[in-house]
């Protein structure tokens, strides 16, 4: 079992703390990724994981066992770089069999390994050239293929596929989904590309300034966003967000109401206290915003900008206070520029956040 278990992870730079206590509890044979936005700490996560930096406080433990005082090369853990740092005057098969052959390990075994990782990733062709005469996602190939030949009991990939084109990048990420799916081992992955971390993952771990924001689900972190900053991270064109004022109003339901908004919204929430009163924001998806006529609609708004992609319209609207809203409508919506339309908040679509920018469970 491998299972990695981080528990009061804090890591500084002089007087930077980039880690903020993090703790998390990774399942044997899960594909994790770490997603957030430049500058969160996921690369230092990761390479703290490595044991390629040092930590200040807290432990790591892979399969049961604590690694936090190990030097690298001990903890049975294989890294792919963005940059792949393959070995630019050895053939692909040097690659893949360096580090084993520095560690002893006898020829016909090495050379087993090798064929092996070279049949599982399709780049048995390739084996007698050197870096500069691949692609670049054969390149990506055989940088996943030093990892494959160690046997790693986890793996961890940093940004792998960023500096492939888009294509290629669709492309490799299938092949890594499979990869993981063939080897069943644990791996984890750093991005900042929500698709990437939403597509590939079991679970992700958002991460904001240091902290877990939250650690869930794709489908959990979009559709139960426990707090502001993952509500407006994940998902694309981003969550809109109103200001309003919350009030309880009856068992678990929120009333919701703002000024501009025609009537009151009532959000069942089985998270909500019974004395719940004063500014609250109110979240909703461009997909679930309904243009309805205007005896129905919770607010009126003029329309900026239509975007038609084909199978759906990203309608943009300025509404009365000033914001800017995303729609989405499906198949072409008819509306054009300074047209007025017409809002609907749909309530079991509607996400309600505290003072403190905390969601309350629905
Ligand atoms: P990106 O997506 O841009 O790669 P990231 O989330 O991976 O970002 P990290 O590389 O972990 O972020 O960096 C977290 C913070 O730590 C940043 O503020 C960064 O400037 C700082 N940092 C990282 N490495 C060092 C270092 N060796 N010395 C000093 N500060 C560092």
């Amino acid at each position: 079992m491998a299972g990695v278990k981080i528990d009061g992870l804090e890591k500084k730079f002089g007087s930077l703390r980039v880690l903020k206590g993090i703790d998390l509890d990774i399942r044997d044979g899960e594909f994790v990724s770490f997603l957030g936005p430049s500058g969160c700490g996921k690369t230092t996560l990761l390479r703290s994981i490595a044991g390629l930096e040092e930590i200040d406080e807290g432990q790591v433990v892979l399969g049961g066992q604590p690694i936090s005082k190990l030097p690298p090369a001990k903890r049975d853990i294989a890294m792919v770089f963005q940059n792949y740092a393959l070995y630019p005057h050895m053939n692909v098969y040097k690659n893949l069999s360096f580090g084993l052959s520095l560690n002893g390990v006898p020829k016909a075994q090495i050379d087993e390994r090798v064929q092996n990782a070279a049949r599982i990733l399709q780049i048995t062709e390739l084996l007698k050239r050197r870096p500069k005469q691949l692609s670049g996602g054969q390149r990506q190939r055989v940088a996943i293929g030093r990892a494959i030949v160690r046997d790693p009991k986890l793996f961890l990939l940093d940004e792998p596929l960023s500096n492939l084109d888009a294509g290629l990048r669709v492309t490799m990420r299938v092949e890594l989904a499979n990869l993981h799916k063939r080897l069943g081992v644990t791996m984890i992955y750093v991005t900042h590309d929500q698709v990437e971390a939403m597509t590939l993952s079991d679970r992700v771990v958002v991460l904001d300034q240091g902290k877990v924001a939250q650690f869930g689900t794709p489908l959990e972190l979009f559709y139960a966003p426990r707090n502001l900053f993952v509500a407006s991270f994940i998902g694309s064109p981003k969550m809109n967000f109103l200001d309003v004022s919350a009030k309880s109003s009856g068992e678990k339901e929120l009333t919701v109401s703002a000024a501009g908004m025609s009537g009151e919204i009532k959000v069942a929430l089985e998270g909500a206290a019974k004395d719940v009163v004063g500014p609250h924001t109110l979240g909703i998806r461009p997909d679930n915003i309904e243009l309805v006529a205007q005896d129905e609609a919770h607010m009126n708004g003029q329309v900026l900008l239509v975007e038609r992609l084909g199978t759906e319209s990203q309608v943009h609207i300025k509404l009365e206070n000033g914001q800017t809203f995303v729609a989405i409508a499906r198949g072409t919506h008819p509306a054009a520029t300074g047209d007025g339309v017409y809002l609907k908040f749909p309530a079991q679509h509607c996400h309600i956040f505290n003072g403190e920018g905390q969601a309350y469970p629905r």
